[in-house]
This record gives C-alpha cells, structure tokens and sequence, in this order.
C-alpha cells in the first residue's frame, strides 16, 4: 500500500462557486487575469471573476493574449505587463492553455530579472505570485496539478515548467463554463482526460490514491464517450466530465504521463490537431506494447474490467474517436522521434518503448 499524495490547492467545485466565494479572490491588490482570444467571454467565467474582483475592491487588468499551446514569449510578455501594472496575483480562466500561461506568468511576475527560457531553472527562482484557475474546458487538469506545458519560440517543442509554487491557490470547478464549448472540443478535451487517466494508472509511480483518481477520472469519462461523440452532451455529463479531468490532472501530478503525450505533440505541432485528438491517436499502440508485459498486461486487464471493457477495446475506441489519419514520410518520423526521444514519458510505463520502436509505432500508424 502507498497512499503518498500532495495537492495544496483548495478546490471549490458546484454551480455559481465564484459567485459564492467572492471572498477568496483577495489576496492581493491588482490583478492580472489571463486568458484565451474568447472562451472565458463566451463561457461567462470573466463576468464572474471581474464582480468578484470588483466586489473585493481590486483593480484589474486581462491579458487575453494566450493563444492554444502557449508561447514562452507570450508568458513572458504578459509577465513584463503585469509588472508595469502591479499585478500581486493572477486568475487564469480558459482550457489548459490560459491556465498553463498564468502559471508562467505568475513566475516572470516574481522573477523580474530573468530571461524568458531560465524559468525552466526552478533552483534558481523566487516563489511565484499566488494563482487562481477557473477551467472552462474538462481535459488537461491543470488546476489539479502544478505543470505548465510551454511552446518554445520557433522549435515546435514543448517544455514542462514545473515549480512547486505554481499550484493555484483557489481551483474554481464550476461545469456551466463549459456549456458553450463545442462538441469537438469538448470530445478532444475529454480525450486528453482519458489519457491523463489511463497512462497515469499505468505509471511505476503510481500510488494506491493516485490510482483511485484515474480509475474515477476513467470510468466518468468512459462512460460519456458515445454521447460526447454523437454531440449530445447533458448537463450531467458536464459537471462528470469537469470532475473526472481534475482527478485526472491529480494522478497525473503523482505520476505524469505516458508516450501518447509526446508523441502526440508532434500532431499537434504538424498538423495542428488539437492535444487530446493527438494524444489519443497512441492509445492503440499504447496498449498494444504495455500488453506485451506481464505487469502490463496485468495493470491494463485492471483498469479496463473496471471500466467493464476489455484493453483491446479501449485501444481500438480512442484512435477512432480521435478522427486523424495522415501519411508522413521516412524523413519526418525520424524528426518526429530525435524531438521526443528524450522524453521520460517513454519510461514511466512497464513496458519501456525503445527508439527503434517509436520509429516503428509512427511508421505503423503514418505510413501505408
Ligand atoms: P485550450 O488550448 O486551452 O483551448 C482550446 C480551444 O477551446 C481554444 O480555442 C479556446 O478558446 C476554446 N475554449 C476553451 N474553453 C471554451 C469554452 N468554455 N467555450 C468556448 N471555447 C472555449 O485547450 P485545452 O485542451 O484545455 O488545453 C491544451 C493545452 O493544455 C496544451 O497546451 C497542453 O499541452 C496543455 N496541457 C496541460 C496539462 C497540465 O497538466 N497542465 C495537461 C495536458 C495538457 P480561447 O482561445 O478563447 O481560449
Ligand atoms: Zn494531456
């Protein structure tokens, strides 16, 4: 038994939570929120935070500058601004992309000296500003856990931020922000989801409670699936959903995740397909290899009987959800794999994916 967990966040889950715990949002004078080009307008998630702010007698200013896959700069310009301002803290409202940023940014904030790219030196920095996080869509669980996943300028590659002082401070779950996101990103998001959960459970890191999170986040979001891809999508399976991806963003704070992660970044980078389609194009072949171990087969029977589904099942189910076929050439998957080879993903599993495999794998699915 191993029950060894970490998650300092205060989570505040229901209908209206903001509007009923307007209190929580002093803890500072000025506030930078941050978010995407629309979706905490059209979700309703700023009104909440600006009367909440407004109601506390804190100024404030929105940096929706945030793009999909956050830029480096992006959060480091926004630090620069929030500086100039005097931004004490920082509420990110959007999907994991606004939340991610204003992780960064709540950094750049407390570290005024340092260049854009020595954020990854966590050492060498100073806490961050506290952070609160209000997602409006159900996927990454970024508000459960402290990672901040970076697009590097110009290299079509992601960087993990992952400093201990940027777990949000308040973590607002309310699911009515997430009724005017679309049905394929909604589909998408709980994809990603599913996957936190899945390679999570899998993980050698793995906990008995981080366990019970991904088992709790899978069977949730399993259960949606056929509604989600038919875009009939009720209230309740919002409010499962939004719950399932928090304690999929828990597990994966004990664990991390599996090769779908990086291996689907290249996707999202190559053909702009969006991160949960892209990560979930590997579960197939992730099954395929975890089944090739004893542990791994073990772990995997485990976790899909308690779905009341089979491995092969799940294997087949998420590539097809994720709707993504392509052809590449010899020359792209090698690139492909030297940009990921490096990743600890390929070893947090029981069956460690070799380089040669990866080639494989890329090869199986892109070339005909
Ligand atoms: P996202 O990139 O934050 O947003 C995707 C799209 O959905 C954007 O166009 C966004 O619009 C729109 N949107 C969001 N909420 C909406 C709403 N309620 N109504 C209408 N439109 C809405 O998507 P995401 O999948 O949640 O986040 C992906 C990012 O998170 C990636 O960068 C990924 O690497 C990262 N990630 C982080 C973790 C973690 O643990 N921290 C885990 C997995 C993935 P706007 O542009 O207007 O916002
Ligand atoms: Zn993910």
């Amino acid at each position: 038994m191993n029950m060894n967990f970490y998650m300092p966040a205060k989570v505040i889950s229901g209908k209206d939570c903001i509007s009923q715990n307007k209190a929580l949002f002093k803890l500072g004078k000025s506030c930078m929120i941050v978010t995407g080009s629309s979706s905490a307008i059209k979700s309703g998630a700023l009104d909440d935070v600006i009367d909440a702010l407004c109601e506390n007698g804190i100024e404030y200013i929105v940096y929706d500058k945030i793009r999909e896959n956050p830029l480096l700069s992006t959060c480091y310009d926004g630090g620069v601004i929030a500086r100039e301002f005097g931004c004490d803290f920082v509420v990110g409202i959007g999907g994991g992309s606004p939340m991610d940023a204003a992780k960064a940014i709540a950094g750049f904030i407390a570290n005024p000296d340092i260049e854009p790219d020595e954020i990854f030196n966590i050492p060498a920095l100073s806490p961050s500003v506290p952070i609160i996080l209000v997602p409006t869509t159900s996927g990454t669980g970024s508000e459960g856990n402290p990672y901040s996943i970076l697009s590097l300028d110009g290299k079509d590659k992601k960087q993990t931020f992952n400093s201990p002082y940027s777990y949000a401070k308040y973590a607002f779950l309310d699911y009515k922000y997430t009724l005017s996101l679309s049905r394929n990103y909604s589909l998408s998001t709980a994809l990603d989801a599913f996957c936190h959960c899945i390679e999570s459970y899998m993980s050698p890191k793995s906990t008995d409670i981080s366990r019970m999170f991904a088992l709790y986040g899978a069977k949730n979001i399993w259960n949606c699936f056929d509604g989600l891809d038919r875009g009939e999508i009720t209230e309740d399976m919002r409010e499962a959903l939004m719950y399932a991806s928090f304690a999929g963003g828990v597990a994966i704070n004990t664990t991390g995740t599996g090769f779908p992660h990086p291996m689907g970044y290249n996707l999202t980078f190559y053909a702009d397909l969006p991160h949960g389609r892209a990560c979930a194009v590997f579960i197939g072949k992730y099954v395929e290899y975890q089944m090739k171990s004893e542990e791994g087969r073990k772990l995997l029977c485990g976790f899909a009987e308690a779905l009341g589904t089979t491995p092969e099942i799940i294997g087949e189910y998420l590539p097809r959800l994720a709707e993504f076929t392509a052809e590449i050439d010899d020359e792209t998957v090698t690139m492909f794999c030297e940009k990921v080879k490096n990743a600890r993903n390929f070893v947090n599993a029981p069956y460690k994916v070799s380089y040669d495999e990866m080639i494989k794998i890329y090869k199986d699915l892109f070339i005909k």
